[in-house]
């Protein structure tokens, strides 16, 4: 069965075909976090919602190219940089680490490329270059680059394709200079910032005078560099659709002619808010989370991870604290399940039982119906749990089930396994380890076994080659 997706621009579930005639390659661009603090909770449904769709997409055989940008200049950056009196460089790196650190917390994958703004500030000024060129794009007296929607719809293009939008209120050269606003605000935006005294060293040169690129130019510029003028598939979260993506979609189709039936972005997905508590997390509500609040309460990466992964990506996300303890349980209770048939399968390995990942697979092609999957899941382990204690678990079974359970998880990534970062030292030993063995130098591989179970980890043979595990 295929892979079906909600696409916002069409507003409907559709059948996902890649762009590439072969089926094979997929471009897929997800904006990245704005680098001005602790990215949120909220935050982090969305990029684990984002690579949830990647993982899918890689379990499913397509060759995907996965681009996620860093926003390291925009409005509420040089805001910040302003009041902390530091560089930009300086105040953008320490919030960029930390991100990159909190994502591998939640066991996401590394996207392929992760462009910063900052390093494409020649692209960027290329696009507007190019907009400006076609008359989309003005220079205003204050010396700022905006686009021009009249002109844009002028050539024939639509600018309102994510979001309806009422033109009638709208005045003509009526201009937007903030990164971010609201429909009603309907107006020119701004491409290029022409500089103000307000945003110290934070300023480029350009044929336009000194500034700083717009909010959202910055998005068209990395998308297109690194996917091409076309690419399968744009994912953010709901905040996003207008104007963000609406103001993507005018830049880039009004860039350049695009062949017919072409346009920038085939597939738009966008991930509902989460909420804390049934409300709109805020400092001043005491209901604000980063990821680092939650680690310092005792709760880990993969239970942040999981209980996300519980919930549809189009419906609005309850989370509380109370389900956080509810994902430690479920996850106890597939940890539990995976190693009894680790016990039952012992060194078998197996082809991967096909029916279980069938129905995962039904569920997810369904708008990736998570709900839908863990309950095939679950019904699954039951069934498993129950056989385990009757003594109806032969070694082979157990090495299909766990094979299946392998597959599975390549796409959830919650297991034990899959968190459990091997330290670099614990790898070096187990390296060391199948070094030893193979030059038959059975003395120092057996001490270095002991030396591993010391710090509480042991050596399994897998097909893959020997993988340290936690005692
Ligand atoms: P930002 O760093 O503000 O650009 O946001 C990064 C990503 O988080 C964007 O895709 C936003 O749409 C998304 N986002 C912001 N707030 C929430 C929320 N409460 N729930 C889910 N996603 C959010
Ligand atoms: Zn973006």
């Amino acid at each position: 069965m295929g892979l079906k997706v909600f696409n916002t621009l069409a507003r409907e579930v559709q059948d996902f075909v890649p762009r590439d005639p072969a089926g094979k390659k997929v471009g897929m661009y997800c904006c990245g976090p704005t680098v001005h603090d602790f990215a949120h909770i909220g935050n982090f449904r969305t990029f684990v919602f984002t690579d949830l769709v990647r993982r899918y997409l890689d379990f499913k055989g397509y060759e995907v190219t996965h681009v996620m940008n860093i926003t390291d200049v925009e409005d509420k950056i040089i805001r910040r940089v302003r009041e902390t009196n530091t560089t930009l460089k300086e105040y953008t790196h320490r919030f960029e680490a930390a991100f990159l650190e909190d994502v591998k917390a939640l066991g996401c994958l590394e996207p392929h490329q992760r462009p910063n703004a900052t390093e494409y500030i020649p692209q960027i000024i290329e696009l507007i270059q190019k907009l400006m060129d076609r008359g989309s794009a003005y220079q205003a007296n204050d010396g700022s680059v905006y686009f021009s929607i009249e002109k844009y719809q002028g050539c024939g293009c639509h600018y309102g394709q994510l979001v309806k939008l009422n033109f009638d209120e709208m005045r003509t050269g009526e201009r937007v200079a903030s990164d971010e606003y609201e429909k009603e605000s309907l107006a020119d935006f701004a491409l290029w910032k022409a500089r103000v005294p307000e945003d110290g060293a934070v300023f480029w040169a350009s044929p336009w005078g000194e500034g700083r690129p717009g909010w959202h130019i910055e998005c068209s510029a990395m998308s297109m560099a690194l996917l091409g003028p076309s690419f399968d598939l744009h994912l953010g979260g709901e905040d996003l659709v207008f104007p963000h993506h609406e103001d993507e979609i005018a830049q880039s189709e009004g860039a350049r002619d695009y062949p017919e039936g072409e346009r920038f972005v085939k597939y738009w997905l966008h991930g509902a808010h989460l909420l804390v508590e049934g409300k709109k997390m805020s400092k001043s509500l005491g209901n604000f989370f980063t990821l680092r609040d939650l680690l310092d309460k005792g709760f880990t990466g993969r239970e942040v991870r999981y209980l996300m992964l519980t919930a549809h990506y189009r419906e609005q996300f309850n989370f509380t604290l109370d389900g956080l303890t509810g994902a430690r349980s479920a996850l106890a209770r597939l940890d539990e399940c995976v190693i009894k048939l680790q016990e039952a399968a012992g060194k078998i390995t197996a082809v991967p039982e096909p029916t279980i990942l069938a129905s995962v697979e039904a569920a997810l092609d369904d708008d990736l119906n998570v709900s839908a999957a863990w309950g095939a899941v679950f019904e699954w382990v039951r069934g498993l749990n129950k056989a385990i204690a009757t003594g109806a678990m032969p070694s082979d079974k157990a090495a299909e089930a766990l094979a299946a359970w392998d597959r599975i998880d390549s796409i959830f990534a919650v297991s034990k396994e899959t968190n459990d970062d091997v330290p670099a030292e614990i790898q070096a030993l187990v390296e060391e380890r199948q070094a030893a063995r193979k030059a038959k130098d059975f003395a120092r591989s057996d001490e270095i076994r002991d030396e591993l179970k010391a710090q509480g980890w042991f050596i399994e043979d897998t097909p893959k080659g020997p993988r340290a595990k936690r005692l």
